[in-house]
């Protein structure tokens, strides 16, 4: 441990999300005190699952909680790839990040994970406060004050933006929004998981793709991802329906899944944002980490890892530097390049899959794999 760890900073964390709650754990770690105020007044998330990849399990396992959502989901180490009627064209065996015993990549409900983060964060000896807001950031030499919106203040050494894809902080600091539509839709139904659904199977289909992971022994979801996609929002009681619609051109396995898909409460449909900060990606005492600075669309299913190593990586830096601002212009260097990458590289997928482009699109997304298997 460096000498440095033992410097205790006051921090203010904005957002309760994956990079809120990883942030606060790596960083009472060290032994800085942490409040994290959520927006969210009852802190609850949907209830669709998600895709830990091995890089976002390594960073978990670093926080001591890979084993927690492991074993709350369900391990994978292989992709099939099938064709629109079910059968496998290909099957890649995924590279296993955490040694020869442990899955490749884990499915998990989102809201199993929060409860992992949210137990550790406040295990932690982290303060939350839900239902409450930022409004305005003033730096002096020595401090940040940030202006709540209950009308509160607090003086800290660093605010930590961690709002997501929407970010107020990001705003606050005068920041663009950087981020773009990418003209497609991705639909996740929570279905029952069939027995057969034991690799993240794939689907290619004539105009959209489809896949299935499970995320517990009982239950998998499913994903399609609509192309060219009119943004407007749907009735949230049409959502099972439309679904079944998209994916009435597969057959075999998609048709059984989709048969299963019934309740609309358990469908959500998301447009495709995806973008990057340009750097730096902080003004002083305050920086952006996670979706506020970089969202990458869901092709790359990444977006929890860079959120997670961003968390390790400040909290790092944060012990590594007498000064605040030089620690964040060191996480901003380490970071940048390899969230770039990864953003840019998830817009040209889903550009590529849009228009049907799919074998490059894979050819890119393993090269992206790669890179974010390199160690951070
Ligand atoms: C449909 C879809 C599927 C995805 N699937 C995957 C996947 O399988 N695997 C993967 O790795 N990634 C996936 N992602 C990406 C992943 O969800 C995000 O990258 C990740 O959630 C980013 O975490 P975050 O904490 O930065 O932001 P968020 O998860 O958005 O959390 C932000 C938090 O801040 C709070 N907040 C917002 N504004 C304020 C404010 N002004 N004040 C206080 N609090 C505020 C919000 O309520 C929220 O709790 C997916 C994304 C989408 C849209």
């Amino acid at each position: 441990m460096n000498a440095r760890d033992d410097a205790r900073r006051q921090v203010l964390i904005v957002g309760g999300g994956i990079a809120g709650m990883t942030a606060a754990i790596a960083l009472t770690g060290r032994g800085h005190t942490v409040e994290i105020v959520e927006r969210n007044p009852d802190w609850s998330v949907t209830g669709w699952g998600l895709s830990l990849t091995g890089p976002s399990l390594r960073a978990l396992q670093r926080l001591g909680l890979a084993d927690a959502c492991i074993g709350r989901g369900f391990g994978l180490t292989q992709i099939s790839n099938c064709d629109s009627a079910g059968q496998a064209r290909g099957v890649i065996d995924l590279p296993l990040l955490l040694g020869p015993d442990l899955p490749a990549l884990a499915g998990l409900s989102r809201g199993a994970l929060h409860e992992i983060l949210r137990e550790a964060a406040l295990a932690g000896g982290a303060v939350l406060r839900t239902g409450m807001s930022v409004e305005a950031l003033e730096e002096s030499a020595d401090g940040v004050t940030a202006r709540l919106t209950d009308g509160t203040e607090r003086r800290v050494d660093l605010v930590v933006g961690a709002d997501g894809i929407r970010s107020t902080v990001r705003d606050l600091l005068g920041m663009p929004d950087q981020t773009v539509y990418t003209g497609q839709m991705v639909w996740r139904a929570i279905v029952p998981r069939p027995s057969w659904a034991t690799t993240l199977h794939t689907f290619a289909g004539p105009v959209h793709n489809a896949g299935l992971i499970p995320i517990s022994r009982d239950q998998a979801y499913a994903f399609v991802t609509e192309n060219h996609a009119d943004p407007a929002v749907l009735p949230q009681d049409e959502l099972a329906e439309r679904m079944r619609d998209l994916l009435s051109v597969f057959t075999g396995r998609v048709a059984e899944v989709a048969a299963t898909i019934k309740d609309p409460d358990l469908v959500v449909r998301r447009p495709v944002h995806a973008g990057v900060v340009d750097g730096p990606w902080h003004r002083g005492r305050v920086v952006l980490i996670g979706d506020a600075a970089h969202a990458p669309s869901p092709q790359m299913v990444s977006g929890a890892a860079l959120a997670i190593e961003d968390s390790l990586v400040l909290a790092e830096e944060a012990g590594l530097h007498d000064d605040v601002v030089t620690a964040l212009d060191a996480f901003g260097r380490r970071r940048l390049e390899r969230c770039r990458l990864v953003v840019e590289t998830s817009v040209k997928v889903a550009e590529l899959e849009r228009d049907g482009h799919h074998a490059e699109a894979h050819r890119l997304q393993d090269r992206c794999h790669q890179v974010m298997a390199q160690p951070i």
